[in-house]
């Protein structure tokens, strides 16, 4: 069953549409990948994360997608016009493929680490040179590229004045553009027009990655790859496009007019962004020391963090926000997020362990009611905190019914059954979260055995009048943030 109440919010029209792929049931999906010179931060793995959740909601919802994710590892240049690349190897003294490869490997740890799913493909930039010099040509044959001392520039006023639409997807008018391509600055002025921007680049004598073109040796823009690698593997209309919105301009603006320059299409129906991840209310910024990187969140060791914190307690800290809303880190938020993610974690084996004989009734509707809310949240521009909300519904709901607050017996079977369905597949497959506990080697198991045995024991102490002891047991779990509550009938437990 194919979803078709999603609705999206499209950056290029600015509105949220109701969603309708292109063919019935496939989904095309490119995303911008990084650019592997140093080491994944924390900002990029929100947006990767980010852009998980939505390939999973929509496979979950039925569609066939093939998700593109590129790896750019030649062009994206640096403001003073050196390839990030390139710089990368003349630091660690390294080939430029050494580098491409070592932060390509870190990548896909991290990615790993956050339990995102592989793309369908993950093309890289130096893999398509004859794709990106092919549409040099065709850009240059419809008009819209002229060649200057062998490299070549796309011409932005030609396409504007044609009224194509230059700066429609990020709101900025011909005029705000000038200078502010991120491109080869040391050619600025062989260009017609500032906001000109290079899409084959001459190379120095000395620049190590470098092809031969019909203009010139050289080595393509950066914005190049990325309509070139789409186009490639989905075709030159597709449905969605992602990355972070600090890449709406120039890199999507430029990405659109090239594609429209080539073969006058619009590359993707609807384009999504992703907003950036603060710190403690700041733009995280190395130069500023407002940065931490995610080995430093996981070991704690950064004065930015009291303690460390697990991946999937930061994950779950991702998800408390809208993808397009800035998130702000902070130690307090982390620490809110790991007892969130636990009590999630413990509400999902409680609930594995409920069962009901009743013929259900009263909280039937209640339950079906927020579950198809927490659908419609998804539905809704993919708003995981809200979907969120709805989960922790569920969970005091869940934790009633273990405690005899609610009576069990007013869910039905098949009510029981779709709850412990579609609580499983939120946490597990939509959010991709992972039981840290049981991935740890079956340890919650083990935590289980060992939490009856202490409650028998504390039963033990109680019942003999041992205060002491039974208090002290208590006590010391609180510290451990494990709750002990008696019940009617029985003790249960929960960790905070
Ligand atoms: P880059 O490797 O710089 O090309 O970035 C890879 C992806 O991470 C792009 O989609 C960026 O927009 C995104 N990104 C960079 N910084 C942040 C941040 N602070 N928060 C969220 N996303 C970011
Ligand atoms: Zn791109």
């Amino acid at each position: 069953m194919i979803n078709s109440t999603l609705k999206v919010y499209n950056s290029l029209t600015r509105k949220k549409e109701t969603f309708k792929s292109i063919n019935e049931g496939y989904i095309g999906m490119y995303v911008c990948g990084p650019t592997v010179y140093n080491d994944v931060h924390l900002g990029n793995c929100r947006t990767f994360v980010s852009f998980d959740i939505i390939y999973r909601y929509l496979l979950y919802s039925g569609y066939k997608v093939r998700y593109v994710r590129n790896i750019t590892d030649v062009g994206h240049l640096l403001d003073d016009g050196e390839d990030r690349i390139l710089k990368g190897a003349r630091l660690e003294q390294l080939e430029p493929m050494e580098i491409v490869q070592k932060y390509t490997n870190g990548f896909h740890h991290m990615m790993s680490i956050f339990n995102t799913k592989k793309p369908s493909i993950e093309p890289r930039a130096t893999g398509h040179i004859i794709e990106q010099i092919e549409m040099v040509q065709q850009i240059i044959d419809n008009g819209y590229g002229y060649e200057k001392n062998g490299s070549v520039y796309f011409d932005t006023i030609k396409y504007a004045n044609e009224g194509k639409g230059y700066g429609d997807l990020s709101g900025r008018i011909i005029e705000d553009l000038l200078n502010e391509t991120r491109d080869n600055l040391k050619n600025q002025s062989e260009k017609n027009h500032p906001s000109d921007f290079a899409i084959w680049m001459k190379a120095a004598p000395e620049h190590i990655m470098k092809w031969e073109s019909p203009w010139s040796v050289g080595f393509p823009g950066w914005h190049l790859e990325c309509s070139a690698m789409s186009t490639k593997y989905l075709g030159n209309n597709f449905d969605i496009h992602g990355g972070g919105n600090d890449l709406k301009f120039p890199h999507h603006e430029n990405e659109i007019a090239q594609n429209m320059g080539s073969c006058n299409c619009q590359p993707a129906n609807y384009w999504l962004h992703t907003n950036m991840l603060l710190m403690n209310g700041k733009k995280m910024s190395k130069s500023d020391g407002n940065t931490i990187s995610p080995e430093e969140l996981f070991s704690g060791d950064s004065p930015h963090v009291t303690k460390g914190y697990t991946p999937m307690a930061v994950k779950f800290f991702f998800l408390q926000s809208h993808y397009s809303s800035p998130n702000d880190l902070t130690d307090g938020a982390l620490l809110a997020a790991e007892k969130g993610y636990s009590r999630l974690m413990q509400a999902n084996k409680t609930l594995e362990k409920l069962s009901t004989t009743g013929a259900g009734n009263s909280l039937d509707a209640e339950i079906n009611d927020i579950i198809k809310g927490a659908f419609d949240d998804m539905d809704d521009d993919f708003n995981t905190p809200r979907a969120l909300a709805r989960m922790f519904e569920l969970v005091t709901k869940i934790n009633s019914l273990k405690e005899g607050h609610l009576d069990i017996n007013q869910v039905s079977q098949e009510t029981l059954d779709n709850l412990k369905k579609t609580f499983h597949d939120f946490l597990f497959d939509i959010f991709g979260l992972q039981d840290e506990q049981a991935a740890a080697g079956g340890d919650s198991k083990a935590l289980d055995g060992l939490m009856e045995l202490i409650i028998e024991l504390r039963q033990g102490a109680r019942e003999s009048k041992d205060w002491g002891t039974a208090d002290k047991i208590r006590d010391k779990l609180k510290e451990l943030n494990i709750q002990v509550k008696d019940g009617k009938d029985e003790t249960g437990w929960t960790i905070n």
